[in-house]
């Protein structure tokens, strides 16, 4: 069979009517009509239906084809035919023609699939497969037969396609794509590493990157001037939806830019990336401080594909003799909250009492919800006659309320509990209300962050990273306030209220670099064991730089408007961080722990079940680097219990002497013949003055090599 004469199914049209084709792909779908076989066969580029007539085909042939079953792998020659008028399948992009089948070969067959991979319906009208639910896991355990549904195919064809319009349009602006090391040294971005043991460097490890965000930077020192990648990241956090340990960032870059030149680098590609889903964003992107957010949104990410923004009326209440506010305002509290307008038909006072007052406000954090319907030109609720005329009449004014709107308040003493729950319940309410209009899509730049959060402890913690620059520098990284109060360089790209990724612009002095360390309360021997190779580069002139990360997996989700990032993703770990498929992550061989001296990490308390006497076992098995098997175990067990009590016997005819060790004497092995000379360090006794244990000039080791 010549397979470079193949076609895809796919792409035939009417201009291929009367031409012989070979065709090689799977059947999606196959129909008996008595003898007559339609065939659904399907390749990567779409479906074709083939026709295995007895009036065509040799009988050998509908034989075969008799037998097939969904997805056999096959290939077929045959003639294309213009399909008869009134057989067309207006589904099929190829559905005026077919093809009769001559010749058939079945290239593997399949076992019976565990879940349907056909999406096209044969018969027009009958209903499609597509909305089959198949339990995720499944799909991921047999994530290839899931692949070869077309819809699945399409994601990561689409993704595909996003990708290279970031290469070109990198490559475009001067960008140099740059791979940075995956087995590297933890980079701090706030999540636990992933670590991996070295075999080589017993009992030492590498990290997984977090991100490249070290090595960016050192390119950038290294002037490289523009850097991108479309980077694997690794970050073990706790699960949540849309978060997978590991997933892609499109990272970058540049030195000698400042913000300006990132929003508009970014904007232009975003708009580019989601052009290749068809949709259209409009430019400049607007921009919010962090504060602006949390105050109208309660969120550092808002949605703002709806209104709802609050309205802060903490001052209409100054004066109230409403006790509930008027406590929460003595206490320094503040009172914010938001129009549904029109929405009183929708909103009962029974729903607004018992399941947003009740149940659905404090479940968000808020003690209680104030709520209230503009009727009648005024103001109605279970509270209202707790108010004053004026403080009516004043919110009114300030939520510009008309009859059959509702407005509902939270107050609290607490800023950040007024806005959390306030940001939450005007989510809650949009879903539920459906005010979110479909289709839209909403970017914002969010600036202006604070560069530090406060910890339990009373000190500080980047939310960032700490190689972002701050907004001024002349702060004392002693004073816990004046470092609250300070603000970063930094920007989050938010579309639709989902954090598409963030950067900033970077420290790129030494000695501002080392004050936020000290801020952060790092010792300086900490920043020098975990940052020094860092911190050093930037003793040799760095360049001004910043840049950005976005995560890919959310963007390609959001564009192709997926139910999550699983859907971008060839082979993505399920909901609780495992692969269905492979079965990772899995137990290992002790063999392989003993071979990379990991048995003993830790302790017996760690390793539950690791007996001293196992230990023992383990120990020789690495020093040997033989593995010992669970069947080898007892006879090694026997052995080693003669060996040692033949050890304690010698021990016993020796009187108590100590075990003897033997040191070869010093030699000049690299320059033979050549009188060894010892060191001015050795001489003076500095050179073993660290060692455990010496014996004349000699440095003790213990009897058996580890
Ligand atoms: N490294 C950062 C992150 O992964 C992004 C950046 O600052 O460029 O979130």
């Amino acid at each position: 069979m010549l397979f470079s004469e193949r076609v895809p199914c796919g792409r035939l049209t009417p201009d291929d009517v009367g031409r012989q084709v070979l065709l090689a792909g799977w059947v999606d779908a196959f129909r008996d009509h008595g003898g007559l076989l339609f065939i659904h066969l399907r390749d990567r580029s779409g479906i074709v239906q083939v026709v295995v007539s007895p009036e065509v085909a040799p009988s050998e042939v509908c034989e075969r084809a008799a037998a097939l079953r969904s997805e056999y792998c096959v290939a077929v020659r045959g003639q294309v035919k213009q399909r008869l008028a009134g057989t067309e399948n207006p589904r099929l992009d190829t559905g005026t023609t077919e093809v009769m089948v001559t010749e058939l070969t079945v290239l593997a067959e399949s076992d019976a699939l565990p879940f349907a991979v056909s999406e096209k319906a044969m018969v027009a009208g009958a209903p499609s497969a597509e909305a089959e639910q198949v339990a995720e896991d499944l799909r991921l355990q047999y994530r290839y037969l899931d692949i070869r549904r077309p819809s699945m195919l399409d994601n990561l064809a689409l993704r595909h396609r996003i990708f290279q319009t970031v290469r070109q349009f990198l490559d475009e602006r001067g960008f140099l794509e740059i791979e940075t090391p995956v087995l590297t040294m933890s980079t701090p971005e706030g999540a636990r590493d992933y670590l991996v043991p070295s075999r080589v460097h017993p009992q030492n490890f590498y990290a997984l990157p977090q991100s490249p965000q070290l090595f960016k930077q050192l390119l950038m020192i290294g002037g490289v001037e523009r850097y991108f990648q479309l980077a694997r990241c690794f970050r073990d956090e706790d699960l949540r939806p849309n978060r997978q340990p590991e997933f892609t960032q499109l990272d970058l870059e540049a030195s000698f830019i400042d913000e300006e030149f990132l929003y508009e680098l970014v904007e232009e590609l975003t708009v580019k990336m989601f052009a290749v889903g068809e949709i259209e964003l409009a430019r400049p992107f607007p921009r919010m401080t962090y504060a602006e957010a949390m105050d109208t949104t309660g969120s550092d990410r808002p949605d703002l594909r709806f209104g709802l923004r609050f309205v802060d009326v903490t001052d209409v209440f100054a004066h109230t003799d409403y006790a509930i506010f008027r406590q929460i305002l003595q206490r320094g509290g503040c009172i914010k909250g938001l129009n549904l307008k029109g929405q009183s038909p929708r909103l009962s006072k029974n729903v607004l009492q018992n399941e947003y007052a009740k149940e659905i406000a404090p479940s968000f954090g808020a003690k209680g919800m104030t709520w209230m319907r503009a009727e009648n030109g005024g103001l109605e609720s279970n509270i209202v006659q707790f108010f004053s005329a004026e403080e009516l009449e004043e919110l009114r004014r300030r939520f510009d309320a008309a009859d059959g709107d509702v407005l509902i308040m939270v107050a609290d003493p607490s800023y950040e509990v007024v806005t959390s729950a306030l940001g939450q319940l005007r989510l809650h309410l949009a879903h539920r209300l459906g005010l979110i209009p479909a289709g839209s899509f909403c970017p914002v730049w969010i600036t202006e962050f604070p560069l530090f959060d406060p910890t339990d402890e009373g000190g500080v913690t980047s939310s960032h990273h700490p190689f972002t620059a701050p907004d001024r520098t002349d702060f004392d990284p002693t004073n816990i306030e004046e470092l609250l109060a300070l603000r970063s360089r930094a920007y989050d790209l938010v579309v639709n209220g989902e954090e598409l990724g963030g950067g900033s612009i970077r420290i790129n002095n030494r000695d501002v670099q080392r004050k936020i360390f000290a801020a952060l309360g790092l010792s300086d021997e900490d920043v020098r064991e975990r940052f020094g190779f860092f911190l050093r580069a930037f003793d040799f002139g760095a360049p001004p730089h910043g840049g950005l990360a976005l995560g890919m997996d959310r963007t390609v989700a959001m564009i192709l408007q997926t139910s999550s990032i699983r859907e971008v993703i060839a082979f993505p770990k399920n909901r609780s961080a495992a692969c269905p498929l492979t079965g990772a992550p899995s137990a290992v061989k002790r063999e392989q722990l003993a071979e990379l001296e990991l048995l003993n990490l830790g302790g017996q308390d760690l390793l539950p079940g690791t007996a001293e006497k196992e230990d023992w076992i383990d120990r020789l098995s690495w020093v040997s680097r033989i593995g010992i098997g669970a069947e080898e175990r007892s006879v090694m067990e026997e052995t080693v219990r003669r060996a040692e009590a033949l050890a304690a016997l010698a021990a016993e005819k020796a009187g108590g002497e100590k075990p003897m060790y033997s040191v070869v004497p010093v030699a000049n092995r690299m320059r033979p013949g050549i009188e060894a000379r010892r060191s001015e360090l050795a001489q003076s006794g500095r050179l073993l003055k660290n060692a455990p244990s010496t014996k004349g000039d000699y440095f003790r080791v213990a009897g058996i090599l580890e």
